[in-house]
């Protein structure tokens, strides 16, 4: 008997349900119908194309069987898809294929799917509604909160909107094809979430980390259904990230300059978090005289497959610094990280001494 786990993302009249558990896709038509969604309504489902070869078909044929009218488009898969030209592309087949404005569109893919076509259902004639259908792991913290984006040439995520999904109906069946890479890179953001702001649920990683058992249930709907719960309490707090929201960055300010000064190549993005929490923890550390809690997040991030080690990257600390500034996260000049004040318990700071980061820098691994 399937078991499905149902959060609310508190949002006033935006307020939406998430749903987790297993084989949620083939139930796709009754959930549309409890959203209040009907077949008089043209659905539009964007994926890309390995997704679409693994999942598309046998969601199109149920939406079909339900009677609902409905078209896909696949975009090729990776980031290069979170473009001004695939943008166009989907919107001009949207116009081509009638959509209106009572016209829905079903994200069926990763956080590459979910925040392109959420980008489009965000504009496309003043914005339509989108419902988030996640395919990987990350895509509990991409699908959750309404940021929708695509990239433009210099810059990740230069061109979107806030835009909340009518829901987020998660099939954790999806997840069993996920690469293994792709699948550590879930859990640095499931990791993240529990290090910044509940640390019951970061001994309850401790306690059921076995690589193993990663995609194995009830695990996974577990640490999907805490993270994802962690995600919307944030989110409800702070929307439009005007200030608690950006808590959700731990580990991103020094991750996007290893992003960046790799050139989006050498790591996955979890990779470069994975090694931003572990720089920030022990930041953290320094600042906040926690004993114990880098060691904490360096060993859990471990156990769940992350690289930790800054000392063996190529760039110096001089060069990983003035990459930090120019992150968008920077404000009046001033570095902004978020730090651990204690496991479970996020902060701001834009105090932090750059002697303090050279020092945490040069330390000896461990
Ligand atoms: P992704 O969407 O590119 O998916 C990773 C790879 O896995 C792709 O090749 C994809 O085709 C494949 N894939 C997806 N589901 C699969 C499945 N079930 N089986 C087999 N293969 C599958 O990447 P991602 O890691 O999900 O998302 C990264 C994106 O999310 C970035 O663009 C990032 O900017 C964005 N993001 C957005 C937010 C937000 O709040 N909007 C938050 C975090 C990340
Ligand atoms: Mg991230």
């Amino acid at each position: 008997m399937e078991s499905v786990k149902t959060l609310t993302v508190d949002l006033g009249e935006r307020s939406y349900p998430i749903w987790i558990g297993q084989g949620l896709l083939s139930k796709l038509p009754a959930y549309l119908q409890t959203l209040g969604i009907t077949s008089s309504q043209t659905l539009l489902v964007v994926t890309d194309d390995h997704v679409g070869a693994l999942y598309l078909e046998p969601v199109l044929k149920g939406l079909q069987r339900a009677g609902f009218r409905v078209f896909s488009y696949s975009v090729p898969a990776g980031e290069q898809a979170k473009s001004l030209s695939y943008y166009e592309q989907i919107i001009t087949y949207a116009l081509e294929h009638k959509l209106d404005r009572q016209s829905v569109i079903l994200a069926l893919g990763g956080g590459v799917v979910g925040d392109l076509a959420g980008f489009v259902a965000s504009t496309y004639m003043r914005g339509i509604p989108f419902v988030q259908l996640p395919t990987t792991l990350l895509a509990h913290d991409s699908s959750v909160g309404g940021k929708v984006a695509i990239n433009h040439p210099l810059g990740k995520n230069m061109i979107g909107s806030f835009h909340q999904p009518l829901a987020v109906i998660y099939d954790t069946a999806t997840l069993s094809t996920l690469p293994e890479r792709e699948v550590a890179c879930g859990f640095a953001e499931v990791l993240k979430h529990g290090f910044i702001w509940d640390e019951a649920f970061v001994d309850w990683l401790e306690e059921n980390a076995n690589p193993c058992r990663a995609l194995q249930e009830p695990f996974l709907s577990e640490a999907l259904y805490r993270a994802c719960h962690i995600k919307s309490q944030v989110v409800s707090q702070d929307e439009k990230e005007t200030g608690l929201r950006a808590i959700l960055n731990f580990g991103h300010t020094f991750g996007h300059a290893f992003e960046a000064l790799g050139h989006y190549r050498d790591f996955t993005h979890g990779e470069a978090v994975a090694i931003g929490m572990a720089v920030a923890a022990h930041v953290s550390e320094a600042v906040y005289g926690q004993q114990g809690l880098a060691e904490r997040v360096t060993r859990l991030l471990s156990t769940y497959g992350l690289p930790v080690e800054w000392h063996t990257l190529p760039w110096s600390f001089e060069q990983v610094l003035e990459k930090m500034y120019t992150d968008k996260k920077v404000m009046a000049g001033r570095l902004r990280l978020v730090l651990l004040e204690r496991m479970g318990r996020a902060v701001i700071a834009d105090h932090v001494a750059e002697t303090t980061l050279r020092a945490v820098w040069s330390l000896p691994f461990q």
